[in-house]
């Protein structure tokens, strides 16, 4: 078994403008690809986010399950 949908790394929209090395993950549920996983990895330096606890995994349904 595989992961049917691959992970996506973001990094902060600030991450040259001001060096913010916060990203985050993207990744779909296998048994429900309308469901996204959004993982918060590292702190932002930026004063343009709100600030985020490291790990923090929110989860955002997209469309009708
Ligand atoms: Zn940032």
């Amino acid at each position: 078994m595989g992961t049917r949908f691959p992970r996506s790394y973001y990094k902060c929209s600030y991450n040259k403008v001001e060096k913010c090395m916060a990203t985050k993950q993207v990744k779909r549920r296998d048994e429900n690809p309308r469901v996204f996983e959004i993982t918060y990895k590292g702190i932002h330096t930026c004063n343009n986010n709100v600030a985020r606890t490291v790990g923090t995994t929110i989860t955002i349904f997209a469309g009708k399950a």
